[in-house]
């Protein structure tokens, strides 16, 4: 992927650390619109989130297996915030962890009226993992619009990203058209744009 020459978005660049969560009760009032990111330990969530908010550091990545699983809410403006899930890793996750994440993540899915849209972010060359699946499951149940994010595209050849691109969207197609499926790369600053120009449509600005 060619480094793409982009604008800077100072919208998405005022992001700030609102607070945290360990349960959804703790989440700020249910009001405005915000959009999640959800992705697989290592998946590359965090450095979207960055690179989205065109900072170094907003979102970082914790490599501790078994902290405390959190909802990190950003404010973009007074009625509109990002929200950080958390993942988790691979088979070595404790039972009792994916159980916690089970209960924070997929509640805050199922209650949050605020939430207007979810972007699942996926390593490019390990796509549609068992995490990604369950995270289109509930989205599919709770009737949101999503954004699976096709990230790390830079280690893919051009031909080889687009054919993944393609191959998974042929396989969400048919679940639901409320799915879309994207190319993106943290450090060429690919396809920061267009995934801030859904946000813009998800959390109701310049419509
Ligand atoms: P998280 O656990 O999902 O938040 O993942 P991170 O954002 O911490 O990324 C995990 C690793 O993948 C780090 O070493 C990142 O530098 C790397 N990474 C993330 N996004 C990209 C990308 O688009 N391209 C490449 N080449 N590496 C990436």
């Amino acid at each position: 992927m060619d480094k793409c020459r982009f604008q800077i978005d100072p919208f998405y660049q005022g992001a700030r650390f609102l607070t945290a969560a360990t349960k959804v009760e703790q989440s700020p009032p249910d009001t405005g619109r915000e959009v999640a990111f959800a992705g697989r330990s290592n998946a590359g969530k965090s450095s979207a989130v960055n690179a989205i908010c065109h900072q170094r550091r907003l979102a970082r990545t914790s490599k501790t297996p078994g902290r405390t699983q959190q909802l990190i809410f950003f404010a973009l403006d007074e009625s509109r915030r990002l929200v950080d899930l958390p993942g988790y890793g691979y088979a070595a996750v404790k039972e009792s962890i994916k159980r916690q994440w089970q209960g924070l993540v997929g509640g805050y899915l199922e209650r949050r009226r605020s939430l207007a849209g979810v972007v699942v972010v996926m390593d490019i060359r390990h796509p549609l993992t068992a995490f990604d699946l369950r995270m289109l499951e509930w989205g599919r149940r709770s009737n949101l619009e999503m954004l699976l994010l096709l990230t790390k595209s830079d280690k893919l050849k051009r031909g080889a990203s687009l054919t993944e691109l393609h191959r998974v969207r042929k396989s969400v197609s048919a679940e639901s058209a409320r799915i879309q499926v994207e190319l993106f790369s943290a450090p060429m600053r690919g396809g920061i744009e267009p995934v801030q120009r859904l946000l813009d449509r998800w959390l109701g600005i310049r419509d």
